[in-house]
């Protein structure tokens, strides 16, 4: 069942099938859909930057981590990119000239450099779209992932922790 209420973080436990309360997204990283970037809640408007940690053999069901950054980092993130172009709500993927991507992406991982540890793993397409499961983390050590990409075995890890 997905809720009809107006969804917010807040009500993050440990559930299955909820709407998404992401009512803007900025992703920073794509593979055939988003891999990393900040979600804002339309229920709190709390920032999250999220990254993959996991996805299936068809990369259809993605697992993200979710730290919490300031209000004003995302702010900073608008601005720096809308520079290039106009924002798109509810996902906004901004593609930056060539001779400018290092410099903002350098400048970007400086900005959220001072997050949080990751409070929530989610399952789903993308963050905007519908949750199929949501789970806090306890322990941010097992967010630990050195490839760009996940390997299969993590995913068999999160799938189990999320029961999905
Ligand atoms: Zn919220």
């Amino acid at each position: 069942m997905i809720s009809k209420t107006k969804t917010c973080c807040e009500f993050f436990g440990d559930e299955k099938r909820i709407a998404s309360p992401f009512e803007k997204l900025i992703s920073l990283g794509y593979y055939d859909g988003t891999v990393s970037g900040l979600a804002q809640c339309g229920g709190c408007q709390r920032i999250f930057h999220y990254r993959l940690v996991a996805w299936d053999e068809n990369q259809n069901i993605r697992v993200f981590s979710l730290a919490q950054i300031k209000v004003e980092i995302f702010d900073k993130v608008v601005d720096l990119f809308s520079r290039f172009g106009q924002p798109r709500w509810p996902f906004w993927y901004p593609v930056l000239p060539a001779q400018e991507a290092k410099a903002i992406s350098d400048r970007i991982d400086s900005l959220l450099a001072s997050g949080d540890s990751p409070r929530y793993v989610i399952a789903a397409e993308s963050p905007e779209k519908a949750i199929l499961a949501v789970r806090s983390i306890q322990d941010s050590a097992r967010l630990l992932h050195s490839a760009d990409f996940p390997k299969p075995s993590e995913w068999n890890y999160w799938k189990k922790y999320l029961r999905l």
